[in-house]
């Protein structure tokens, strides 16, 4: 039989805390790269006039600003 002192219990002690936050931390990494979600940049119009933001439609480039009804168009980043 396996004898175990005091160290050795510590160190197996530690070793499995290190490879439980190991687990948990590759888990959280994982569940980010899943559930991660971004809006995308050609949906977001931001008004001139009253610099209110909103969101557009996949495919729109333009529509009217709902705070001031004024026309805006999306504007393409370089
Ligand atoms: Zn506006």
């Amino acid at each position: 039989m396996i004898e175990l002192n005091y160290d050795s219990c510590f160190v197996l002690y530690l070793f499995a805390w290190f490879l439980v936050l190991g687990v948990l931390w590759s888990r959280e990494l994982w569940r980010q790269n899943v559930h991660d979600w971004a809006l995308s940049e050609g949906c977001v119009c931001i008004c001139d006039n009253c610099h209110s933001a909103f969101l557009l439609k996949p495919g729109e480039t333009a529509a009217r600003c709902s705070k001031c009804n004024e026309m805006c168009t999306v504007r393409k980043r370089y």
